[in-house]
């Protein structure tokens, strides 16, 4: 089987390992110039390090990141425990983005990988696909993956008028700065006023990643640094988290990552005979269930076992779709329930029964 992958991220370079353990002939078409990864730390839970155990990069990840135990606080810095989860519904390992894409890539060969190329379009035909790339070059294939992340371009031609959506008024600003004396266990989520939560914790030896977020963060004012410290606050009531406030005081501005959260609507469909979506591109969700990477490499594992089982290449898309937007039509309702929460406590609630739900129906592949 030739398949081509649009898209060099977290998902497409699973999705390129996780197809050649089963002997597809694999290229990644990426658009940027090298392998790379937008954001700082990524917290995987245990369905995405399954399938990095079937590729045989598991250990390496578990030994590139940090297990972190979630503790939910509220802004007073009371911690707070779902009544009835159990510790296996809290821990997740946290890895440094770029790090993990680069091992990654070497996983899928970096031979594999074709950089500065970025897919314009395709022609679908009955014995194959053509792959057209934005400087005219065209690629002839068996399967196409579109992993090209939230603005998919393959998204756009399979499934017209599913632009990404702005989560408004959802933003992000997080960095990885050097540890310093803050605790070292970190302090996952504090969940404070005015519909902000944020932390930090330790993502590798010497490395600390803080992040902040708010829904309904309204106009934004001041540099990127200004606008992290102002959330900030809502989250530090008598002493809780000056620490969180004296780090983000001392990050420089300019590795501050900031963003507009975005998503992908839910779709009519994610294939056809020789198409299909998968990772972000297919399910881009809002972050704050922190979870759209592991799903996007459970959609690899899934990819994988139903073309692995099934020989017919259209027969095994039309699983793939059904057993995959069932999934994620529960993953919406608990996003939903997470963010319509009221206060800290609810919020560790809402976002237990949502990783327990997730850690305990992952499909097996
Ligand atoms: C603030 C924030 C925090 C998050 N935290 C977590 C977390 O803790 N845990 C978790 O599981 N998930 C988390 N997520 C979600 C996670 O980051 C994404 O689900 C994941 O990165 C998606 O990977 P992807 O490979 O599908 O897309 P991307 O990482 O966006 O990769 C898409 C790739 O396609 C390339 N590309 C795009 N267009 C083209 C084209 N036309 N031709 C060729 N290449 C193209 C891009 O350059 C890019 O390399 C978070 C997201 C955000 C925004």
């Amino acid at each position: 089987m030739r398949t081509v992958i649009a898209g060099g991220g977290l998902v497409g370079l699973t999705t390129a390992a996780s197809l050649q353990s089963i002997g597809h002939d694999v290229t990644v078409l990426e658009q940027a110039p090298e392998v790379r990864a937008a954001g700082a730390g990524i917290g995987l839970w245990p369905n995405a390090l399954r399938e990095f155990d079937h590729i045989g990069i598991g250990a390496a990840v578990r030994g590139m990141g940090s297990e972190i135990d979630t503790w939910f606080f509220d802004a007073a810095g009371r911690p707070i425990r779902a009544a009835g989860s159990s510790a296996s519904d809290h821990r997740f390992l946290l890895v440094p983005r770029p790090a993990l894409n680069s091992l990654l890539a070497d996983a899928v060969g970096r031979e594999r990988i074709r950089l500065d190329a970025r897919v314009a379009g395709y022609t679908e035909k009955e014995s194959e696909v053509v792959v057209h790339l934005a400087d005219g070059e065209e690629l002839r294939a068996d399967l196409l993956i579109g992993a090209d992340g939230v603005y998919s371009r393959v998204r756009a031609q399979l499934v017209p008028g599913s632009d990404p959506v702005e989560h408004a008024g959802h933003y992000a600003w997080r960095a990885i700065v050097p540890a310093g004396d803050e605790r070292p266990q970190g302090s996952v989520l504090t969940v404070g006023r005015d519909r902000t939560r944020g932390g930090y914790a330790r993502v590798a030896a010497g490395q600390t990643m803080w992040m902040v977020n708010q829904f309904e963060a309204g106009p934004l004012t001041g540099n990127k640094r200004e606008r992290a410290l102002h959330r900030a606050r809502n989250l530090a009531e008598a002493g809780w988290h000056d620490d969180l406030v004296e780090m983000i005081a001392a990050t420089p501005e300019d590795a501050i990552l900031e963003n507009q959260i975005m998503f992908v609507p839910p779709l009519p469909y994610w294939t056809s005979k020789r198409i299909a979506l998968i990772g972000d591109a297919a399910h881009g969700l809002s972050p704050h269930i922190a979870a759209g990477g592991t799903l996007g490499i459970e959609d690899a594992g899934v990819l994988r076992a139903i073309l692995s089982a099934e020989p017919h290449l259209p027969q095994a898309l039309v699983q793939y779709e059904a057993a995959r937007t069932a999934r994620f039509d529960d993953v919406r309702e608990h996003a939903v329930a997470v963010e319509q929460a009221t206060d800290a406590a609810e919020f560790a609630l809402r976002y237990t029964a949502f990783s327990h739900w997730m850690l305990t129906t992952a499909p097996a592949t």
